[in-house]
């Protein structure tokens, strides 16, 4: 028996930026270039290239839509998009004071 939980990983804040698709309610998105309308299964951005690894969430979520992706998508890793965005925000203070 599985079930979905989230777990905390001291992640490239690099890596996830360049490949990250966030979905919305309606339609998806490239963080990369910020393209929309993409396919939410789509392994790749149709504009600008890159391959999706990760996806984050602007939307509400269930255990049936995530596993409906993983089917689509087994290699991608699903991320707290707040997370990520509080974890850059703090990345991009810190380059500020080291300035
Ligand atoms: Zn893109």
């Amino acid at each position: 028996m599985k079930g979905f939980m989230r777990v905390w990983k001291n992640m490239d804040l690099d890596d996830v930026q360049k490949h990250l698709i966030v979905a919305g309610e309606l339609s998806s998105q490239c963080y990369s270039c910020n393209s929309p309308g993409i396919e939410l299964t789509s392994p790749s951005c149709p504009s600008c290239g890159v391959a999706f690894k990760y996806m984050g969430f602007r939307r509400k979520l269930t255990p049936s839509f995530l596993l409906k992706i993983k089917e689509a998508n087994p290699g991608i890793i699903f991320i707290d998009f707040e997370d990520f965005k509080k974890a850059l925000s703090k990345r991009d203070a810190r380059k500020l004071l080291d300035m």
